[in-house]
This record gives structure tokens, sequence and C-alpha cells, in this order.
């Protein structure tokens, strides 16, 4: 089945937010924020070797700011200034102080860079001044649900200022301020991107409601993960295809859904759409 997306007149060039772009702009991932503010209950992040496991949280090594300057120097000098660098883990970049620090200095280092995050969104309000500061102008945010008694089943607690919530009270907390953070990132000219991982029998019936939301409070686009249906023991297995693409024919009328993301690991580094997905 083919999709038919609404296409964005004014979607930056850029891999994760505009099909086009998925096999030309090159990305480079900084592996910089080893812990998590959270636990989604289908997190498999950890260290991995590069071509064993593919997908988010997975990398071969965690690095310094220091180290990640470095490195950022090589993929300019190989990519062009265009490119773009971002922080997606292993953890939460917003949860981890040598992911901001890295980010500071990666803006005071290079003039102009792309940065980018990916984010669950819990500390994106805290940390909004400094992303307008350092320039950013693309973001992503993990939303799986906007209703606590769905979010609580998939996170069931956070952790937000050294304080340990659960439950429902948790979840309250994470979707009042992840959709106050897309509302302020998008009304301050960030380009925001919504992640949703579709959990059989657990939202997959609320993710309608979850994109018009999201869309109300100033998301541009968003990234439907289809790989998780929960097995009797526990596992999460790939989302039947026939049925994934309804449910993006069915959320397109709301929002521009991005149909080509296959989960970059957490240290991927190259243009992702001309990468081979290794096999688990
Ligand atoms: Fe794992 Fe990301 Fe969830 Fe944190 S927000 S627990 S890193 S999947
Ligand atoms: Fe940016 Fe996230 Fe895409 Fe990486 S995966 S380029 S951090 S939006
Ligand atoms: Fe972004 Fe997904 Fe493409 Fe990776 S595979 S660059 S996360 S859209």
């Amino acid at each position: 089945m083919n999709i038919e997306y609404e296409v964005v007149a004014d979607v930056p060039w850029h891999p994760c937010m505009n099909e086009n772009a998925h096999d030309k702009v090159p990305r480079l991932h900084l592996p910089v924020a080893p812990t998590c503010n959270t636990l989604c209950i289908y997190c498999r992040r950890g260290i991995a070797a590069a071509g064993f496991q593919s997908g988010p949280g997975r990398t071969e090594t965690i690095l310094t700011p220091a180290e990640a300057l470095q490195k950022t120097e090589h993929f300019l000098d190989k990519w062009g200034e265009d490119a773009i660098v971002g922080i997606a883990g292993p953890g939460d970049p917003l949860a981890n102080f040598e992911a901001i620090e890295t980010l500071r200095l990666l803006h005071k280092r290079f003039d102009g860079i792309h940065l980018c995050l990916c984010t669950n969104g819990l500390g994106l309000l805290d940390h909004l001044p400094l992303l307008q500061q350092i320039g950013l102008r693309h973001l992503t945010v993990t939303v799986n649900g906007i209703a606590a008694e769905i979010v609580e089943q998939i996170q069931p607690w956070i952790r937000y200022q050294k304080k340990k919530y659960t439950g429902r009270i948790a979840a309250e907390m994470l979707i009042v301020r992840q959709l106050e953070g897309i509302r302020q990132a998008a009304r301050s000219g960030i380009f925001v991107k919504v992640n949703c991982v579709v959990l059989e029998g657990i939202n997959s019936d609320h993710i309608f409601e979850t994109a018009v939301e999201v869309k109300r409070h100033g998301a541009r686009m968003i990234n439907l993960i289809p790989r998780l249906d929960p097995t009797p023991n526990g596992l999460f297995l790939p989302a039947k295809a026939h049925k994934f693409e309804l449910l993006q024919k069915e959320i397109a009328e709301v929002l521009p859904v991005f149909t080509k993301c296959k989960q970059c690991r957490a240290d991927a580094e190259g243009i992702p759409g001309r990468e081979v997905t290794c096999v688990e």
C-alpha cells in the first residue's frame, strides 16, 4: 500500500523530518547521554557493537564531551557544515549533564552548526532557554500518549529534580511537561517532530487523539514506531505491516507522517537512507 501523506511546504532539509532528505543528508549521533529520567517498558538501551544490533539506545561506547567534539570535527570535515549533529541517547540527552555540556561546547566551537536532539520531553521546559541560546532548530520528542492511565502502563516512573514519581502522578507530570515543552519550543521557531511508539493493546487505539493533541501544541510531524507488539513472555515483536500502514494512513489525516524511519542507533553516523539496517 502506498501511503499518501501531506507534503509540508517548509519542512527543514533534515533526514528525520523530510523524507526527500533521508537519503541525502548526513547526521552524526553523539552517544554522550548514558542515563535516563524514566523507564519505558520497551527500552533496550545498552552497549552493543556496531553492525550487530540496530535500534535506538544502542551504542558501542559512551563519549565524553571532549571526545564528542573531536568526533564532530572529523565528521564535519568529511561531510561539510550542512550535516546534522545530534544527540539521541542512549539515554535521554536532557537528563545528562555531559550531553548538555556537549551542546554548549559544540555551539561555542562550530559556528552555525546544525544541532539536533531526541528527548522524552520531561526535561524540555527546563532546558529550552539553553536550546534556544545555542540555536537548536530541530527537535524530536517521544510522546506515547496523552492520557495518564495509558502512559503509566508504558512509563511506570519518572525522576524529576532528583525525586522519583510513580504511576498516575508520574504519567500526568510527564504528559504536562511534554505538551508544554512542545508548545514553547514550537512557538520559539523550533521544528518539532513527535515520535510515538505503538504498543498493541496498550496505546494502539490512542494514537489518533495523541496526534491531534501534539499537533494542537505545535508538533509539525509524527513518526510512528511500529516494531512493538507485546508477546505473552514480555518481548516485543514487529507489528504487522498491513495493520501499521492503516494506522499511518489514519494518522496522516491529522499530521504528516514520517514513514522512512528505521530507528537509528545512538552512535549512528552517515547518511541514514543509505545505511543497511542490521539484523538483531
Ligand atoms: Fe529508554 Fe528512551 Fe525511554 Fe529513556 S526515554 S527509558 S532511553 S526509551
Ligand atoms: Fe536528530 Fe533525533 Fe534525528 Fe538524530 S534521530 S538526527 S537526534 S531527530
Ligand atoms: Fe531519523 Fe529514523 Fe532516519 Fe534515523 S532512521 S535518521 S532516526 S528518521
